[in-house]
C-alpha cells in the first residue's frame, strides 16, 4: 500500500474542525483507516473512514478539509440508518441511493463555501431543487448505472473495502453515534446564538435532532411493512432441498423462497369522530405499503366498523366508505368480525380515534393501530401503535 501522508489528512480534519466548530466533536470521532480500495474516501456504519493515500497526495488540504466535512455529514444525518428504513426495492441499489444522499448533503456545502473537489454530485446536475433530503432526491433520480460509493455509512451496504464489524480498528456505537448527533446539534444551536449563522441544512437537521417532527406516514408504512414481512416469514417457513443437479449445493438445506404472503384486514372506525381527510390519508398509506409488498386482491380485507360493523367489503378507496355518524365505537367487534373468517388474516391494522375498548385477550395476531387526532386515548400495549396527526 501507498503511504499515508497522515499530516496532510490531520491538517485537514484540524482546519475543517477550527473553521466550522460544532462539527469538531463529530470530526474527531471517526477513526482513519488506510486503504488502496477506497477511491477517494469513505465512511462506514461504525464511524471508520476509510482514506486513499493517492487521493490525499493528489488534494490540496481545503479540498480535503472539505470532503471530510462531507464524510461525516452521511454519519451525523444517520444516512444508512435512514436507508434501512427504505422499500428493499429502493435500498437494492446502494450507489442510486449514494447519489441522493451526495446531494442531500453537498447543496449545503457548497452554500457554506466548502471547495469540494471536482465531480461532486449536486442537485442541479439532475434539474433537481435544492434543500431536499435524500428521500425526495431518491423518487426523481433518473434510473440509471450509477457507480458512486462513499460506503455503509452512507448507503448501508457494507462496500468491499471495509474492514466489516468484527475486524478493524473500533468504531463508534450507535448509542455513542446518537450522543455524538445530539452534542453536534447543540453545538450549532450554540453558534447560531453567538454568531448568528449556520447554512439551512444544518440548521434544518439541528431542529429536526433536538425536537423531532415524525411523519406519521413514515412510521405507519414501517409498521404494516414490517408487519406483513414478519406474517411472511412465520407461515409455513419451510425447508426444501433444492433441486438434485445443483452440485455446488448438495447436502445443503436452503430455506424455501417462496412463502404464503400474509392477509391483512383493515378495520376503520366510522364512528363519526374521525375526519374523511385522516382516513382517506390513513387508507392510502395501508393500501399503498400493501400494494407495494405484493399484498393485494383477496388478500385484503377492509371493514366498517362503529359500534357496529355495518359492512364487510373490499375497497379501494376512501370514497366507499360511508361514514356512520354519531355513535358509539366498539372497535372489539371489528376486531372479532375481521378474525372470524375461515381464512384468517395475520395481521389486523385498525384505524380509529381510540375512544373504544380493546379486546381483553390478546388475539392471534399482530395488531397495528393509526391512532387518529392529536388527543387519541392510548392503546393497550400490545398494539403497536402509531399517532396520526397533520
Ligand atoms: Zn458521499
Amino acid at each position: 500500500m501507498a503511504e499515508l501522508d497522515t499530516t496532510k489528512l490531520l491538517a485537514a480534519r484540524y482546519r475543517a474542525a477550527t473553521d466550522r466548530p460544532y462539527l469538531a466533536s463529530a470530526l474527531y470521532a471517526l477513526t482513519v483507516v488506510p486503504s488502496d480500495e477506497v477511491p477517494t474516501m469513505g465512511v462506514d456504519r461504525h464511524w471508520r473512514c476509510y482514506v486513499s493515500p493517492g487521493f490525499v497526495d493528489r488534494t490540496p488540504v481545503a479540498e480535503l478539509a472539505a470532503v471530510w466535512v462531507h464524510e461525516v455529514a452521511h454519519l451525523l444525518r444517520d444516512h444508512h440508518g435512514r436507508a434501512d428504513l427504505l422499500p428493499a426495492a429502493d435500498r437494492r441499489d446502494r450507489h442510486r441511493v449514494n447519489v441522493a444522499q451526495d446531494c442531500e448533503i453537498n447543496d449545503d456545502l457548497v452554500a457554506d463555501g466548502l471547495p469540494l473537489p471536482a465531480g461532486r454530485l449536486e442537485p442541479r446536475l439532475f434539474g433537481l431543487p435544492e434543500g431536499q433530503l435524500f428521500e425526495a432526491y431518491l423518487t426523481e433520480l433518473p434510473r440509471s448505472t450509477w457507480i458512486h460509493d462513499c460506503g455503509s455509512g452512507a448507503h448501508g451496504e457494507p462496500s468491499p473495502w471495509e474492514s466489516g464489524a468484527t475486524s478493524g480498528p473500533p468504531g463508534v456505537g450507535g448509542v455513542e453515534a446518537e450522543s455524538l448527533r445530539h452534542h453536534t446539534a447543540e453545538a450549532m444551536r450554540a453558534h447560531v446564538r453567538a454568531r448568528g449563522t449556520l447554512p439551512g441544512g444544518w440548521k434544518r437537521w439541528a431542529d429536526e435532532v433536538l425536537e423531532p417532527t415524525v411523519d406519521w406516514r413514515q412510521v405507519l408504512a414501517g409498521a404494516v411493512r414490517e408487519a406483513a414481512a414478519w406474517a411472511a416469514g412465520a407461515v409455513d417457513y419451510t425447508y426444501r432441498r433444492p433441486a438434485r443437479r445443483s452440485t455446488a449445493l448438495r447436502g445443503v438445506v436452503l430455506p424455501s423462497l417462496r412463502r404464503p404472503l400474509p392477509r391483512v384486514a383493515v378495520v376503520i372506525d366510522t364512528s363519526g369522530s374521525m375526519g374523511d381527510e385522516e382516513i382517506a390519508a390513513a387508507l392510502a398509506e395501508v393500501t399503498g405499503v400493501l400494494r407495494e409488498v405484493g399484498i393485494r386482491g383477496n388478500r385484503v380485507t377492509v371493514l366498517a366498523c362503529d359500534a357496529d360493523v355495518r359492512a364487510v367489503s373490499r375497497v379501494t378507496s376512501a370514497e366507499q366508505i360511508a361514514l356512520a355518524g354519531g355513535g358509539g365505537t366498539d372497535m372489539r367487534v371489528g376486531i372479532a368480525a375481521a378474525l372470524a373468517v375461515r381464512e384468517r388474516p395475520s395481521v389486523v391494522v385498525v384505524l380509529t380515534d381510540g375512544l373504544t375498548p380493546w379486546p381483553d385477550e390478546i388475539p392471534s395476531c399482530r395488531i397495528v393501530a393509526a391512532l387518529v387526532g392529536p388527543s387519541a386515548p392510548a392503546a393497550p400495549a400490545w398494539v403497536e401503535t402509531v399517532r396520526v396527526t397533520n
